[in-house]
């Protein structure tokens, strides 16, 4: 039996890893703002460390995968929480989590997005975040910025945070991808197609195959990653989208 750690497994995405992780007959531990088996607000140092410490106990013998999966999507009104959530979150969890992940060799999952790609996001909110591991800073910075600009930066440095780690933590053992979802029918898009500035926007959204994707289909690619056939994948991007990157960027991959 294999054991994982998920956060955001209460509804969307995680909810359907989680599931496909225990239909499978191995251990997936939740950490989750609600209805999971460590509750923890990820949006605070406090919380993080909570979330950190309870897997240690509930996985002494290491992780097999982790997939930090809880986010906030741009229309949440609060531009700071998403960056806290979505960049800070998942990269100290990950980070808290790597002597775990060392023991067993296991593999990390970011979900990330698309949006990660968009071109001219703000430089100094990145180098916030990247660079300095500024908290603080990227918060008081993102309060003066838009959502949606927000959320593309904080998946674009986390992205780029996936990257530059990949091969110090390949060389422990440690494989690490990130997947990058276009529009996903879960409670986070529900959100933002109900909102008064985004949802005309997100309808407006081309998507080569046809329909938004299923948390299923975000699901299949994430198991997969976290799978022995994935095992030469490595830093890699992967965009589950229906096509909309390659129509958005043709010739950058
Ligand atoms: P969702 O809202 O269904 O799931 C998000 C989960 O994160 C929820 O369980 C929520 O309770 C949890 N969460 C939120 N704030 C938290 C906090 N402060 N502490 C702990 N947990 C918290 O949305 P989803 O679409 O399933 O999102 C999952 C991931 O996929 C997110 O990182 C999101 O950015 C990414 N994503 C989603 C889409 C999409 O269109 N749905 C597209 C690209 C990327």
């Amino acid at each position: 039996m294999k054991t994982y750690a998920i956060t955001g497994s209460a509804t969307g995405i995680g909810a359907e890893v989680k599931k496909r992780i225990a239909e499978c007959g191995d251990k997936i531990i939740t950490v989750d703002i609600k209805a999971a088996d460590i509750i923890a607000d990820l949006s605070t140092p406090e919380g993080r460390e909570i979330a950190i410490e309870a897997i240690h106990k509930e996985a002494p013998d290491g992780l097999d995968g982790f997939i930090p999966c809880a986010g906030l999507g741009p229309q949440v009104p609060d531009t700071a929480l998403v960056i806290s959530v979505n960049y800070f979150g998942a990269k100290v969890l990950t980070e808290g989590l790597k002597a775990l992940l060392v023991k067993k060799k296991g593999t990390v999952v970011m979900v990330v997005s698309n949006s990660a790609s968009f071109p001219g996001l703000n430089p100094d909110l990145i180098k916030f975040m990247l660079e300095d591991n500024d908290e603080e800073a990227a918060c008081k910075l993102v309060k003066t910025i838009d959502g949606a600009t927000a959320y593309a930066a904080s998946k674009q440095a986390l992205t780029r945070w996936m990257r530059r780690q990949t091969p110090g933590w390949a060389g422990e053992g440690v494989r690490m991808n990130a997947i990058a979802p276009g529009a996903t029918m879960t409670p986070l898009l529900q959100e933002g197609l109900e909102h008064p500035v985004f949802g005309e926007g997100i309808r407006s959204f081309t998507v080569p195959t046809g329909d938004f994707g299923t948390p299923e289909q975000i699901a299949s690619v994430i198991l997969f990653l976290l799978s022995e056939q994935a095992s030469f994948c490595c830093g890699s991007v992967f965009f589950v989208d229906g096509g909309t990157d390659a129509l958005l960027r043709p010739d950058e991959f």
